[in-house]
């Protein structure tokens, strides 16, 4: 299994010409065969129909790439919006309304969340949905200020877990900033069951994780229930299994789901799901709460995500993971899951996000394909990768 992602939603899309964006395709797959083509989101009618049709004609599964919990027309009311600790709305990642998030457990936002869907469904253009942002924003920037939600949708259905939301506050507010909490911190927004044990207990919070996660398996349960009921096939795209439980993703949970899960595998971007910029992003915020130097955030981060990670923090940027790292990654998913697996490389080329090198892809290709993930999904977005890199990929795979 093969998948590509192609023609994300960018100022230039609206202006593509079928002609172009077909060439692309028919060049990619002369390269390379790929079995699934996962087409973006508001992208023109005229480009959707030319794709439709090309992936007919190579008999390729046609899937939408759809942003589950980010995708409006309009911005996202904030009242709607994933709340933070101080009853703020969490905006998005460079306040940009792809990355500005749905309260999963919010009755007029669950609403909007299965109408969107519902409406691409009974397109009857495609043939299943590839499922994005399928989490919380990612805390990393500011582990107190983007964790969410607190709203009062969620302090409600928490109650149902036992689950106290004023205990919560009241723990988290006493632990913040303060260095003495912070392993542990870490470690329990990074795992339900941390690797290395805990050193000042936070049950509240480690439960509160746990609710995260169980609101964002049962959303999916929902939506995938109403793919299912019209015979189409799900993929999901997830957090790189370290990051996952951060975002309130369980894999052990929403994989079974599912028909396959891509995972975010990205060892060398420095964006959104990217694991150098997460991990940078976290060891950012550490420095500016504790005196700890780059060697010791970088070990408490390593020691909490359980990953082997660069002990500077320029090496972490510039560098990325090891290929064994990386492995390692794939290969716990690979392990978690009763389905498959679909390991994502990033293969794109865009300055200051990606910048690769084909001594590193092959590394990180040959390390991958030693821990036997079902697929590939060739990341993230087809527009962006020379096409010399699928060459690349195709002679290494075969
Ligand atoms: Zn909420």
């Amino acid at each position: 299994m093969i998948t590509i992602q192609y023609l994300e939603p960018a100022p230039e899309t609206a202006s593509l010409q079928p002609d172009e964006v077909i060439l692309k395709l028919q060049q990619a797959l002369d390269r390379l065969p790929f079995t699934h083509l996962l087409i973006g989101w508001e992208i023109p009618e005229r480009i959707l129909e030319a794709c439709k049709k090309f992936t007919e004609q190579y008999a390729i599964k046609f899937l939408r790439w759809h942003p589950l919990l980010t995708y409006n027309q309009e911005p996202i009311d904030p009242a709607l919006r994933v709340i933070n600790l101080y009853n703020q709305p969490i905006s998005g990642f460079q306040n940009l309304p792809e990355f500005t998030f749905f309260c999963p457990n919010h009755p007029e936002a669950r609403e909007r969340i299965l109408a969107n869907l519902s409406v691409q469904i009974q397109t009857g253009l495609y043939d299943g949905f590839f499922l994005d942002r399928i989490r919380y924003p990612s805390p990393s920037t500011d582990p107190y200020r983007y964790l969410g939600c607190f709203c009062l949708s969620c302090q409600e259905i928490a109650r149902d877990f036992n689950l106290d939301f004023v205990n919560v506050r009241s723990e988290l507010l006493q632990a913040e900033h303060k260095a003495q909490f912070l392993p542990s911190f870490l470690r329990y927004l990074a795992a339900a069951q941390p690797h290395h044990p805990a050193v000042q207990p936070l049950p509240e919070f480690q439960r509160f994780m746990r609710f995260r996660s169980q609101s964002i398996t049962a959303i999916l349960k929902e939506v995938i229930a109403e793919i299912k009921g019209k015979n189409l096939e799900v993929g999901l795209d997830a957090f790189s299994p370290s990051l996952a439980y951060m975002v309130g993703q369980n894999l052990d949970e929403i994989t079974p789901l599912a028909d396959w899960t891509k995972v975010m595998s990205y060892a060398h971007t420095m964006g959104p799901a990217g694991i150098p910029y997460e991990l940078s992003q976290l060891a950012q915020f550490i420095k500016q709460s504790t005196l700890w130097d780059e060697r010791e955030i970088l070990t408490a981060l390593s020691h909490a995500f359980d990953l082997e990670i660069p002990d500077m923090f320029e090496k972490l940027i510039r560098a990325g993971l090891s290929p064994s790292s990386l492995a390692k990654e794939v290969e716990r998913a690979v392990q978690r899951s009763p389905k498959p697996i679909l390991a994502g490389i990033e293969l794109v080329e865009i300055p200051g996000v990606a910048t690769l090198d084909n001594i590193q892809i092959e590394q990180d290709l040959q390390a991958v394909k030693a821990v036997h993930p079902d697929g590939i999904a060739i990341s993230w977005d087809l527009w962006h990768i020379p096409l010399e890199r699928l060459e690349l990929f195709r002679r290494i795979w075969s």
